[in-house]
């Protein structure tokens, strides 16, 4: 069974009188114990599906389709039941641990506070202390930390505790949304490897958020490519990221070195211009008119996400049903 299933999720933010189109029509599924990447550049719509999933999204967004977590629809659910499934369900490890975390409060009370809020009653402050402990310990902490505020931590150590804390009501799926944009890249690593092995130790299922394709398709089974509010190609991780189909995901896969083939490693190649402002998002392809290989009809036909070969899907005109030629792939990598 999926543990997350998105259907058609579409959500705009009101700006002064304009609406700005910032996710439109995505599906996405992670399986139980399964590992979703979902990259694309800036603005691309990624912290919004991540928030809409916790229905954590702010008040001037409006929402449309469906978040099945379990099979229950988040987007729907009452108040008492979202609480429970927050933490419990599904938890977020955001980008900038400094800023989700409280300043005034020692870390290990904001371990503890959600396992006591989820305990209801039936764990002791005692018991929920040594969980902070073990927690921490997990993370690469010593448990002692538990008494530091979060201004006596390192970045990366503020990270690790965040980590704790989405741990911390054994969630069946966490979302990583550019859990490490704001750390050194050393520091980086340590943490991706962090949450990749945790989660894998505990069969929690994984969406990671990043701008970086190398690293999902280093750590994820799948990968979703996002441009401009829509899921523009998926299928395996790794097959993705060398061979896409869509010129979008191309360019980005293009824009990184191989994975584990330091020899094979392929030129770094920029990708021209910018991705379209959502408020002003025209008929046709968004993708158009920064694609190379755009004809006259992407122009005026916006491609559904369709299958692209029997384990992917991809959003383009030019992209056969039945997925491209070896030919054409070889030619599209090259
Ligand atoms: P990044 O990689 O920079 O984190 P992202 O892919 O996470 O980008 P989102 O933060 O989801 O992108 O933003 C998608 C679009 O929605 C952007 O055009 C952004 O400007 C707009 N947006 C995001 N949050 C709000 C908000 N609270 N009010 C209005 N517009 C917003
Ligand atoms: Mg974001």
């Amino acid at each position: 069974m999926n543990h997350l299933q998105i259907s058609d999720l579409t959500v705009a933010y009101r700006v002064g009188g304009h609406t700005v189109p910032a996710v439109r029509g995505v599906d996405l599924t992670v399986p139980a114990g399964g590992k979703l990447g979902v990259a694309g550049e800036s603005g691309c719509g990624k912290s919004t599906v991540a928030l809409a999933v916790l229905r954590l999204l702010p008040a001037n967004a409006t929402v449309t389709g469906r978040v099945l977590l379990d099979g229950e629809d988040v987007l729907t659910m009452r108040w008492g039941r979202l609480r429970a499934v927050r933490w419990a369900g599904a938890s977020i490890v955001f980008q900038g641990a400094m800023h989700s975390l409280n300043a005034v409060h020692r870390v290990g009370d904001q371990i503890t506070e959600p396992i006591l809020l989820h305990g209801k009653g039936a764990i002791t402050p005692a018991v929920a202390e040594r969980r902070a402990g073990d927690l921490l310990e997990q993370v690469g902490l010593p448990a002692h930390q538990a008494a530091a505020y979060p201004h006596e931590l390192s970045g990366g150590q503020r990270q690790r505790v965040m980590i704790a804390m989405a741990l911390a009501c054994e969630p069946r799926l966490i979302i990583a949304d550019e859990p490490t944009t704001a750390l050194d890249v050393m520091i980086q690593a340590q943490i991706l490897r962090l949450i990749d092995g945790l989660v894998t130790e505990h069969g929690i299922a994984l969406m990671m958020i990043s701008h970086d394709l190398s690293v999902l398709a280093d750590t994820c089974d799948r990968l979703a490519v996002m441009y401009a509010g829509r899921v523009v190609e998926e299928g395996p991780a790794r097959t993705v990221f060398a061979t896409a189909v869509h010129p979008y995901a191309a360019a980005l896969g293009a824009a990184f070195p191989t994975v584990g083939d330091p020899a094979a490693r392929r030129a770094p190649r920029g990708l021209a211009g910018d991705p379209p402002d959502p408020a002003q998002l025209e008929g046709g392809c968004s993708f158009c008119p920064r694609c190379p290989r755009a004809v006259a009809e992407c122009a005026r036909v916006d491609p559904a996400l369709r299958p692209a070969g029997p384990d992917r899907a991809a959003a383009c005109i030019l992209v056969p049903p039945g997925g491209p030629s070896p030919r054409s792939l070889r030619a599209s990598a090259a």
